[in-house]
């Protein structure tokens, strides 16, 4: 088996690395950067989104797994402690693989032929480069309203507890294959009207984003942010695409909600 270990880059987490490599050669695993089976992502979870962007373009091929040297993370979920288990369960045991949903965006752009396509493990966010953010929303082909405001954020279930959480969206489980719209500061007034509640959409129904007057947008996929000038539109469903993960050990999402923003 190829593996591939991504640390956040500080001293810890280049230490663990050191110590997951040296062990996995031990086993006589194969170091490959280029085509890894499984990529060790070592930090927290924005760690793990580097790591899945990475390697987006093989997907199908990776899993991945996170140790997280700061706090419990939803991607990074095992400790430093453990790692002596994990990198024995890594070589000695065929592992059992969950798929996440993920989020396609599609981008069209006025003076591009070709729609730009990205995939999103958290969210994309829009927001406006100037000034409000003006935009008729369809979902599934009919106009549902024009949203003001600071920004929308359609998030994944793993992305649910993220950014999207901030906004008071819906914690999804991850078995859900659905996408959540979340509002940012929506003005709502006599002429203005936006419903208020974050949506869940499930696969198939895609939601399509339009502007209004200004064309020129701050989009996010994740930790990265792209200013788009001159957007037709931004399409936003339930991808193909999965992420993988291995898993070595039961964790319910639940108990890893609960940890995280509750405490033991
Ligand atoms: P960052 O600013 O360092 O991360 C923001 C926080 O979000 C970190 O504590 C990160 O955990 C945590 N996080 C990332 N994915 C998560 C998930 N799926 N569930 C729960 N917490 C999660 O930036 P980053 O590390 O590059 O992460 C980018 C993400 O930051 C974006 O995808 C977005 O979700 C989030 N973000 C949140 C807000 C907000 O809540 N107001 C605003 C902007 C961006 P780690 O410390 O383990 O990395
Ligand atoms: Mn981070």
């Amino acid at each position: 088996m190829k593996f591939a270990i991504q640390s956040k880059g500080d001293i810890t987490s280049n230490d663990i690395k050191n110590q997951i490599m040296s062990y996995l050669l031990g086993f006589e695993l194969t170091l490959d950067e280029e085509e890894p089976d499984i990529v060790i992502s070592v930090g927290g979870d924005g760690t793990l989104l580097h790591a899945f962007h990475r390697y987006i373009n093989r997907l199908e091929h990776t899993t991945f797994v996170g140790v997280h040297t700061g706090h419990l993370g939803f991607y990074a979920d095992w400790t430093p402690d453990e790692v002596e288990k994990l990198v024995i369960h890594i070589a000695k045991t065929p592992f059992q693989v969950v798929e996440y949903p993920l989020l396609e965006v599609s981008i069209q752009l006025n003076d591009e032929d070709e729609e730009r396509h990205y995939l999103a493990l958290n969210e994309c966010t829009v927001k406006s480069s100037e000034g409000s953010l003006v935009m008729d929303v369809t979902i599934k082909g009919d106009h549902f309203e024009t949203f003001r405001g600071d920004g929308l954020c359609i998030s994944t279930p793993t992305g649910s507890t993220a950014y999207n959480k901030a906004l008071s969206g819906a914690i999804i489980h991850p078995s859900l294959a659905s996408i959540q719209l979340a509002e940012m500061a929506s003005i709502n007034n006599r002429v203005y009207r936006t419903v208020g509640s974050p949506l869940v959409l499930p696969q198939h129904h895609t939601c399509m984003l339009k502007p209004v007057n200004d064309v020129n947008f701050d989009i996010t996929i994740d930790h990265l942010s792209i200013i788009h000038k001159g957007v037709k539109s931004i399409h936003c469903r339930v991808a193909e695409e999965k992420v993988r993960f291995a898993r070595y050990r039961p964790f319910p999402f639940w108990v890893r909600v609960r940890e995280s923003f509750i405490g033991d």
